[in-house]
């Protein structure tokens, strides 16, 4: 894979990464780059890919959390670790079987009609078509995952831990099956866990109803957001210290509309400063109606159907979808006089994050895992530091959210999935919990024995995925060696949905967290800071990108000005910028290349023949080196970014490069291999830094360098190395560049061009950076378009009429005849002076005419206004300047 020598001079003219990318992607891959040994000598370090869903496309989320995740994989392989990159797809059930129900509504058919097994066989089927998809996008991107590795959440070996992790845990008595309220998707047609849950504030009502009393005794008032539920309702609810329903507890009042009877209860429950102080209480769908319900003994009603249809219980209402029967009972209650009041009220409503359907409470009996026992431990290793989230805040969410945790809802009503382990024997009811379908009831011995229908949710099969790709529960040498892994790299999105459950089940399963790290970063959003959506036209595809500006530019824009946890806003001027970049470095190398000798010979180079300029750039890239390393242990991946980019660009190619230029162009200059020896050395240890975040190009640029590796992803990261400290040059070097820098910002702002040189003279009183600056006279001759260096430790005789630029040590003078050509600059100033009045006359005109002020829109004028004052500043600046140019030619006039 080594170019030769006449390669080397053969570079493209210009960088294309078509030219390029596949090309080393397939190369790496066939080298076995990507794959990880278990080696006892090498320290681990493991990342497991947050396994995106069969059904996905690679969109931006993915190209951020991937490009983070393979920035810090290269990095650590490079510093020599055992390094591996898990990767591999979830079977996303909801997902999936929606896509499955879509396609076979277009054949007409409905799973009901198929089957069970035969829409198994459709979804496997879709997965071996599509399933694959994402991973090539993934490959697209420069993924060094280890792909011999690569596990799917429903293979063999990942389905065997899901049933093991259910079964142990229902022996131990933290999973069960039972009546609660659970989130129903109506759309879904399944149960949703509470994480799966987004709420939204909503406009709707409060409903102000009045239940008669049994017997005429008046009315207690009730208010409710969703008064379809009422026809559920089985008793009303008071706090037991209410005094204006001490009489009332006890009795009964008639359900309107219903004609049921129903009690009135006292619990603590109920708020007595909320609304009227009596709520009423509908078991079967409301979690804490629920818990009300359980506690007096009430009957659990449900009024709705699995499509949230009113159902046989409603009465007349039967049939209607539920907002439609919403409708229609607010119009009979007022028909019967008992709406008392409809109160406007902004709430929060539940929806589902999938298909945004607004959730239906409802009693169901489903499986769940008893979540406080699992939480303590997973609370405590976040507590004592040994899982770490980056940035810190993101930690005290996560406690939150495990302290309070609700059991969780595990069982889904869909096909597509694991299926829940569970066998009911229908003789006896027992139930058995195993890995096969047992042949008899155990406790019966009847064959007649189903299994549950229902599936696991998804994330109870990714909550297992640190270990279970490892081979978890045999205890294999990947387990032992891999395991815990280091990083955890995901969007703060879900952090409950995953992150906790993983953390949990590493600890009971393991014993041990399931990773040091969790690296949290944020979401992409256009330039605009708009979330990046379908239905605002406003999203940028990777793909797009990658195949218009290549994989590199890509990764540049998704890493640069990138810190943990903040959203990034991404644009297609950050990907010119990625491209400009890697043009950039391809130009300059190009020139290094053509400019080294047909053999270069570095073994024989002499230390000191290296300039300053040499020592300076040594210096700083060694520098540069332990920064990055920092940075990046610190998961400051942007900033690390950010500095190899101004390293390469402002050091290396616009100072660096310029400055040895003389040495390369003459073949019998003195340090000429030197210098040849020093470009070669640091544009390959910049290209080794930048690496893990352009991996192509700066494997390309490496290969045609000189060096003894045969790829840059296996060549050793840059370490500092104590030879190449020299603070002392570096300190000359600056002055110097600082020097030449002040001196190109006094021609520019004077709009002197570069053919027009010009004397610097410089006043230095320090004797030794009078030194440093005369050594460089020729730098100042090339780069500050300097006719001739002065050096002077005081002021005397320095020209009168001068350009000024002060740096810290030293004064810089510039006749100011020699910069520009005083006849042309006044004329020029007139011309600039006379078109200035003309405008100013103008807009004087405009605002001194009353009419327009005052019929104008506000904005007009308010811009005519700015005008004014800015060609007014202009005016006074271009007279001053006449003025000082008038006065240096009457003084010459005079001095002659
Ligand atoms: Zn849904
Ligand atoms: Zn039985």
């Amino acid at each position: 894979m080594k170019i030769n020598i006449e390669e080397r001079k053969n570079i493209a003219k210009t960088y294309d990464p078509k030219q390029v990318e596949d090309r080393l992607y397939a190369e790496w891959t066939a080298k076995g780059y990507f794959h990880a040994e278990i080696d006892c000598r090498k320290k681990p370090f493991t990342i497991v890919i947050p396994p995106p869903n069969i059904t996905g496309r690679l969109h931006m989320g993915h190209a951020l959390d991937n490009t983070l995740q393979d920035i810090l994989i290269r990095w650590r392989r490079m510093q020599g670790y055992g390094t591996l990159w898990l990767p591999g797809t979830d079977h996303a059930s909801i997902a999936t079987e929606a896509r499955i129900v879509e396609a076979m509504a277009e054949e007409g058919l409905t799973k009901d009609m198929i089957g069970r097994e035969e829409f198994l066989k459709r979804a496997w089927e879709w997965k071996r078509v599509y399933g694959g998809r994402i991973i090539e996008q993934l490959k697209k991107l420069g993924c060094s995952c280890d792909w011999e590795r690569e596990r799917f959440t429903m293979d063999e070996g990942l389905s065997r831990a899901v049933k093991e992790v259910f079964i142990r845990l229902y022996r131990k008595g933290l999973i069960y099956r039972g009546e609660r309220i659970i989130n129903w998707c109506p759309k879904c047609r399944t149960s949703i866990s509470d994480a799966e849950v987004e709420h939204e504030e909503k406009e709707g009502n409060f409903w102000h109803i009045k239940y008669p009393v049994k017997n005429g005794d008046g009315y207690v008032v009730v208010a409710t957001t969703r008064p379809e539920t009422m026809l559920g309702d089985t008793a009303v609810a008071v706090h037991p210290e209410d005094e204006r329903y001490k009489d009332l507890v006890g009795k009964t009042v008639v359900l309107p509309l219903m004609d049921r009877e129903i009690p009135v209860v006292a619990d603590e429950y109920v708020d007595k400063e909320f609304g009227t102080g009596a709520v009423k209480i509908t078991p079967a769908h409301d979690p804490n109606d629920f818990e009300v319900g359980l506690r007096h003994g009430l009957p659990q009603i449900k009024v709705m159907n699995d499509e949230a249809q009113m159902n046989e219980n409603a009465g007349r209402y039967k049939g209607l979808d539920r907002h439609e029967a919403r409708r229609r009972i607010v119009e009979d209650l007022e028909k019967l006089g008992l709406l008392l009041k409809t109160e406007p009220h902004v709430h929060s409503v539940g929806t589902c994050y999938r298909c945004g359907t607004v959730i239906e409470p409802a009693i169901s009996e489903q499986w769940f895992v008893r979540m406080k026992p699992l939480a303590e431990p997973a609370i405590e290793v976040v507590r004592n530091g040994a899982i770490k989230f980056i940035p810190e805040r993101f930690a005290r969410i996560y406690l939150n959210w495990m302290e309070n945790i609700q059991d969780w809802c595990i069982s889904r009503q869909l096909w597509w999935g694991h299926r829940i382990p569970a066998y009911y024997c229908g003789e006896c009811g027992f139930i058995a919990v195993e890995h096969e379908k047992p042949d008899s009831c155990p406790k019966c011995g009847s064959r007649n024995i189903e299994q549950d229908p229902d599936t696991l949710d998804t994330w109870f099969s990714s909550a297992l995925w640190p270990f279970s790709t490892l081979g978890w529960p045999e205890e294999t040498p990947d387990l032992k060696y891999f395991y815990p892994t280091d990083v955890l790299v995901t969007a703060y999105d879900i952090i409950f949905f995953w992150v906790a459950r993983m953390i949990f089940s590493g600890m009971e399963h393991m014993g041990r967290e399931p990773f040091k790290y969790v690296f949290i970063h944020g979401i992409i959003r256009d330039s605009l800071g708009r979330k990046m959506s379908k239905s605002l036209g406003n999203g940028i595809d990777p793909l797009e990108v990658i195949e218009q500006y290549g994989t590199d530019a890509l990764r540049f824009s998704l890493t640069i000005g990138n810190s943990p946890g903040n959203d990034l806003r991404m644009s297609y001027e950050k990907v010119e910028a990625g491209r400009n970049f890697a043009n950039k470095i391809w130009n300059a190398s190009r020139f290094v290349l053509m400019n080294f000798d047909d053999k270069p010979d570095f073994s024989r180079i002499n230390p000191d023949k290296f300039t300053d300029a040499d020592r300076w750039i040594l210096s700083r890239i060694n520098t540069l080196a332990a920064e990055v390393t920092d940075n990046l242990e610190k998961f400051e991946l942007g900033m690390a970014l950010q500095k190899i980019y101004e390293f390469i660009w402002e050091e290396f190619c616009d100072w660096y490069v310029e400055m040895v230029k003389p040495r390369l162009y003459d073949r019998d200059s003195e340090g000429r291999t030197e210098a040849q020896y020093v470009l070669n050395y640091v544009l390959g240890t910049a290209m080794k830094l930048l690496h893990p975040f352009m991996p192509f190009i700066t494997e390309e640029i490496y290969r045609h360098l000189v060096n003894d590796g045969e790829s840059i992803m296996v060549s050793e990261w840059p370490e500092f190395r104590e030879e190449f400290c020299f603070p002392e040059a570096e300190k000359r070097m600056m002055l110097v560049m600082e020097a030449i820098r002040s001196i190109r910002n006094v021609r520019a702002e004077m709009n002197v061009p570069p053919s027009r040189k010009a004397r610097a003279v410089i006043v230095a009183e320090d004797e030794e950076d009078r030194m440093t600056l005369q050594n460089s006279r020729n730098l100042f001759e090339r780069l500050a378009w300097a006719s001739e260096v002065l050096l002077k430790p005081d002021r005397e005789g320095i020209p009168a009429n001068a350009a000024t630029a002060v740096i810290p040590g030293a004064e810089i003078y510039m006749p100011l005849e020699e910069l520009i050509d005083l006849g042309k600059e006044i004329e020029r100033l007139e011309k600039e002076k006379a078109e200035l009045e003309k405008e100013l006359e103008r807009v004087g005109g405009k605002l001194g005419n009353p009419s327009f002020v005052a019929k104008a829109p506000a904005k007009v004028v308010e811009e005519e206004r700015n005008k004014q004052v800015k060609y007014r500043e202009m005016y006074e600046k271009v007279l001053e300047r006449l003025d000082g140019l008038r006065s240096l030619r009457s003084s010459k006039g005079a001095g002659k």
